[in-house]
């Protein structure tokens, strides 16, 4: 059985970093549409200039493109059988719209989701370490304003998608507080609730 799961919590819980880990323990490919978008705006595709024009607010690339690639990048790992299709999904969904377009999309292909892993993380520890790899990482969306303007986007779009997946009984929450180590076993710990189902 493959897994197949979606990664939540807001910017700067670590996302990226635990969905890499666990991508390599549980041998499946970590997919992040934010990593995808930056890509693209480094190699300055079309597909980068006009994510550019969100990104670089911090606001949320339209449903409509970001739907399509996601949706673009699992066919392309799908090799015949899509039941052998595993996936960590980190930034997708991010709205109940991608909720619903995720739902469409892996029912076309004829497999579920295993769940929903949320990282929680408090929201001064949040800014905290996002102004910190600010300046670590230069990158061109984490000035202050536009960091509070991202977390202000994830309050209001992304954290009422953990109710949806909650009534679902497809959601654990993992404290995202705690060294990397820690983190990424509290991690697996969760997700063999979903072996359960
Ligand atoms: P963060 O560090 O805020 O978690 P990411 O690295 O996941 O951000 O994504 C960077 C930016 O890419 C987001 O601020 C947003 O503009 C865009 N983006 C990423 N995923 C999505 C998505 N699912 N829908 C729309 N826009 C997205």
């Amino acid at each position: 059985m493959s897994v197949r799961i979606v990664l939540l919590g807001p910017p700067g819980a670590g996302k990226g970093t635990q969905a890499a880990r666990l991508a390599e323990k549980l041998g499946v490919e970590a997919i992040s549409t934010g990593d995808i978008f930056r890509a693209n705006i480094k190699g300055e595709t079309e597909l980068g200039k006009l994510a550019q024009e969100y990104t670089s607010r911090g606001e949320l690339v339209p449903d409509s493109v970001t739907n399509a690639m996601v949706r673009d990048k699992l066919a392309s790992k799908i090799d015949g059988d899509a039941q052998t299709l595993g996936f960590i999904l980190d930034g997708y969904p991010r709205n109940v719209a991608q909720v619903e377009e995720l739902d469409a999309i892996l029912s076309e292909f004829g497999v579920a989701l295993d769940g929903a892993v949320e990282i929680t993380a408090d929201g001064d520890i949040v800014t905290e370490r996002l102004l910190k790899r600010a300046e670590i990482e230069g990158r061109a969306d984490d000035t202050e304003p536009v960091i509070r303007h991202r977390l202000a986007v994830y309050a209001e779009q992304t954290a009422p998608i953990s109710a949806v997946y909650a009534q679902r009984s497809a959601l654990v929450q993992v404290d995202g507080i705690g060294d990397v180590d820690e983190v990424t076993d509290r991690l697996l710990a969760a997700l063999e609730s979903f072996d359960d189902q």
